[in-house]
């Protein structure tokens, strides 16, 4: 049965997280922009509201909301600024998801409950200088040492790596058995031989944390693996599942607001004695957004009411994260053309917009890659197989070990 209806829950949720972005984001965020800042108070802030684990079962500490709820709380963040959106990205659908999935229920305790309440941040530690989209290419290798591995290499590219306290991290135990041979490791800041160091002079995301992380001989436990030995790649792509989820959300945050600029600006900017709303050629990129925005949010919803059934959607999901964050880019384009020259000042928001919209271009699969394997499927030489661990349906009543499993 089809049902396009948001729940009360779903609608009162939305305007909590619009009225948060509207009195805690909106009026800084210029400045934070300009200034390359992070301001990690505002996870504190989302953490008081229930929104760093909103869809996670209250048994790990969440909310226990559908997962279409954090595509909610995504949009609408990103309407803000795409800075606040990637840490939610990073934290709940990379992060604690794939722990939800993937983790035993002592990692469970031990790491996903403070996430969930946003007593501590979890991050995804995958892309390296030279293995990003090629994610076999990764060179960072964890030896077995008996009771612990030994971590040695680095990552590049990682949102949160100044801030979170848990990674998620990938790295090879046997080289020789290739995507066969990469493990998934749960790594603490805190642990001796880790460090961070921030990326600065980004196009857009200037208000976000992103930047290396090194490991210099780090121990981790063994009980530290995530998933068996050798299921990293698979871990890797299922948590891109539910990050690109978010990422596709968030973009429709993206054309909301530049919509929002865009239309009013039309009304109050005038030529040729008439608003510019009222020139066909401006109201095309408007309708354009329109349609961007209607088209994104069905692929985005229908994603996330396929992660409710427990059904697999890798599939539905790059196709969503593809068409969302290109409609955005366009957007986010179009609305500065629609400034003209004001646009192209920081006076007005979209410039930023515009920044902030090529990265998600980018991250969590570029628009090549969900390009390639949105033909694969169609032309049949991408085949999806059932996953070993799924993540549980919504509601969540029966969650556990052994349901996930
Ligand atoms: C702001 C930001 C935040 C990020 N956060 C994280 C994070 O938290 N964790 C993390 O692990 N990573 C993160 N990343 C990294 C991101 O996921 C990678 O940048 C992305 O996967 C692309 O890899 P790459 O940059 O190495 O590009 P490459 O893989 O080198 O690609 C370069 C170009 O070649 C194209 N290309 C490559 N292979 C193919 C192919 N087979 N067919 C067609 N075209 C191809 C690409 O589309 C691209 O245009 C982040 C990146 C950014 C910009």
């Amino acid at each position: 049965m089809m049902n396009f209806d948001f729940t009360e829950e779903q609608e009162l949720l939305r305007k909590t997280v619009r009225s948060f972005v509207d009195k805690e984001i909106m009026p800084y965020i210029k400045e934070w922009d300009e200034n390359q800042h992070f301001e990690t108070s505002i996870l504190t802030r989302l953490a008081h509201l229930g929104l760093m684990g909103v869809c996670i079962p209250e048994q790990y500490g969440g909310s226990g909301m559908d997962y279409n709820s954090l595509a909610i709380v995504c949009e609408e963040l990103e309407r803000g600024d795409t800075a606040f959106r990637t840490a939610v990205s990073v934290h709940t659908g990379l992060n604690s998801m794939t722990l939800l999935q993937w983790g035993n229920e002592e990692q469970k305790q031990k790491y996903l409950v403070p996430q969930s309440k946003g007593q501590k941040v979890g991050a995804f530690g995958l892309t390296e200088p030279n293995a990003g989209s090629d994610v076999a290419a990764m060179q960072t290798k964890a030896i077995d040492a008996g009771d612990h591995y030994v971590l040695n290499g680095s990552k590049t590219w990682i949102s949160l790596c100044d801030v979170a306290d848990h990674f998620i991290v990938f790295a090879y135990t046997d080289k020789s058995k290739k995507h066969h041979g990469i493990s998934a490791f749960i790594v603490e800041r805190t642990w001796e031989g880790f460090s961070s160091k921030a990326i600065k002079g980004k196009l857009g995301i200037r208000a976000g944390n992103t930047g290396e992380i090194f490991f210099d001989n780090v121990k981790v436990p063994k009980e530290n693996l995530l998933g068996e030995e050798g299921d990293g790649f698979k871990i890797a792509m299922s948590a891109l599942d539910n990050g690109r989820f978010t990422v596709a959300a968030g973009a429709c945050g993206t054309i909301m607001a530049s919509l929002e600029s865009s239309v009013k600006y039309c009304h109050e900017r005038s030529t040729f004695g008439k608003e510019i709303g009222r020139h066909q050629l401006v109201q095309q990129m408007i309708a354009k957004m329109e349609a961007g925005l209607v088209q994104s949010r069905l692929l985005v919803y229908h994603a996330g009411c396929l992660k409710n059934q427990g059904k697999r959607n890798t599939r539905e999901t790059s196709l969503a994260k593809w068409q969302a964050c290109d409609y955005a880019y366009e957007a986010a384009n179009d609305a500065v053309q629609i400034h003209g020259a004001y646009g192209f000042s920081n006076d007005y928001p979209v410039e930023r917009y515009l920044r902030n919209a090529k990265a998600p271009v980018i991250y969590e699969g570029t628009r090549e890659i969900h390009t390639v394997m949105q033909g694969e499927y169609v032309l049949g030489y991408r085949v999806d197989k059932p996953l070993s661990k799924m993540l549980p349906a919504w509601p969540f009543e029966s969650v556990t070990e052994e349901a996930v499993n």
